[in-house]
């Protein structure tokens, strides 16, 4: 689950890390109370930042809602220093309107919230990130004196400039692994020993708040040589929701799909996509593999959906309705292996709902496994344009098609 950079800062300052102070708006009449506010603890400089899920922001344009043509301004984050009149207009550009930058697509998003924080003067940009490594099971800290710009850049052009750490989970950040870090950045005096607290909290935040990414970028060395959190990204890991139960308040669903909302009411797993196949599976293994076949037969998938393993009449039903609503989908292949669930119970399903549905795109079914041979009759007698198919190699072909037919 990704959250707001607001959000995050909040989260880690509960854990002690300095960061960049602010208060979140979402309407241009909240402007002004959130500068006396930040006034009253000793602002005086001030930065209006857009919240969108995804980075970029400082590099990115923004667009007219209402007439994409239009730029309204550049950048989606700016430093204003004392001038309150500029930051408001800015602010006044940014609500209601599309910011568009290297990691939104062309689409871009809409900026419904903004964080008008306190504006710092800084003689260095740092990077600092931790982040699973699956591939030896232990989490690693990366550290760079490229702050401010892309890591991904930096990983390309100047490796060598990235410092890695790996952390056992058990054991652990050892106070040798943050000095080896402070030592990397060429820190010295107080902002090594602040960068030792620093990254000690981080780590344990990281840990607490079951967090799958978090990066601070840019870690900025103030004039006064404080260090702290400019930017921060926290990517929280949907497994352990179970374990705080106060993330779901942290969800923005203005950021999320409507499509990928709605499926999540029902349970249903749904990964909106850009091809023209919709599929319905069961289990993200198969899945998986449906949609490779699918790419291999000549079309691209317009979504993943796993109904899960005990796919009922109800639930193909509301699995239809999703994949429906996606103007894109010109055909949809059902690959359902009947393992716990019966495959004749399923092809009821399939069969109520396209009734109910009113179903006028081709639909390839796949049903195999438990009672198959019932299942294979229900559809051949349903009367209904329901194209039946044997392996999955057939499936795919004939959906594929079946699509190119109705395209
Ligand atoms: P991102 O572009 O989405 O990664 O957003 P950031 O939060 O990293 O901000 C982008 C850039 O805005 C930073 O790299 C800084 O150059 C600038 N910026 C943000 N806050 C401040 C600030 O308090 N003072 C100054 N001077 N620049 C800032
Ligand atoms: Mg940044």
């Amino acid at each position: 689950m990704k959250i707001h950079e607001y959000q995050a800062k909040e989260i880690l300052k509960k854990y002690g890390v300095p960061v960049q102070d602010g208060i979140a708006i979402r309407s241009i009449g909240e402007f002004d109370a959130a500068i006396e506010t930040l006034r009253s603890r000793g602002v005086t400089q001030f930065v209006v930042k857009s919240q969108i899920h995804a980075g970029g922001r400082g590099k990115g344009t923004v667009f007219n809602k209402n007439n994409r043509q239009e730029v309204l301004v550049e950048g989606g984050v700016k430093f204003f220093g004392g001038n309150v009149e500029k930051a408001k207009d800015f602010a006044s550009k940014l609500l209601g309107n599309i910011l568009v930058t290297h990691q939104t697509g062309a689409e871009g998003k809409e900026v419904g919230t903004l964080f008008i924080a306190e504006g710092l003067d800084y003689k260095k940009e740092l990077y600092l990130g931790i982040l699973l490594d699956r591939s030896n099971s232990k989490n690693v800290i990366m550290a760079s004196t490229e702050g401010g710009v892309e890591i991904e850049k930096v990983a390309a052009e100047t490796p060598e400039k990235i410092i890695k750490v790996w952390v056992d989970p058990l054991a652990g950040i050892q106070s040798y692994q943050a000095r080896e870090l402070a030592f990397g950045l060429n820190l010295k005096g107080a902002a090594f020993k602040d960068f030792i607290k620093f990254i000690t909290a981080l780590y344990k935040a990281y840990e607490e708040t079951d967090a799958s990414l978090l990066e601070i970028n840019p870690l900025i060395i103030t004039n006064d040589d404080r260090i702290l959190a400019l930017d921060a990204k926290v990517n929280l890991d949907d497994n352990s929701d179970y374990r705080h139960k106060d993330y779901e308040a942290l969800r923005d669903l203005n950021e999320e799909d409507p499509l990928e909302v709605e499926a999540s009411k029902s349970n249903l797993n749904y990964i909106k996509l850009d091809g023209n196949v919709g599929c319905m599976v069961n289990g993200a293994g198969l899945a998986m593999g449906t949609m490779d076949l699918i790419k291999l037969a000549g079309a691209e998938p317009a979504n993943f959906l796993d109904v899960g393993g005990s796919a009922s009449a109800e639930t193909v039903e509301n699995g239809f309705k999703i994949i429906l609503s996606d103007p894109n989908v010109k055909a949809i292949l059902i690959n359902i292996f009947g393992g716990i669930v019966r495959c004749d119970r399923v092809a009821n399903g399939v069969v109520q709902a396209s009734h109910n549905l009113k179903i006028n795109i081709p639909v390839v079914v796949r049903l195999q496994g438990t009672n198959a041979e019932e299942a294979r009759i229900i559809i051949a007698e349903s009367g209904l344009n329901l194209i039946p198919a044997d392996t999955l190699k057939d499936a795919a072909e004939k959906v594929t098609k079946a699509m190119k037919v109705n395209a």
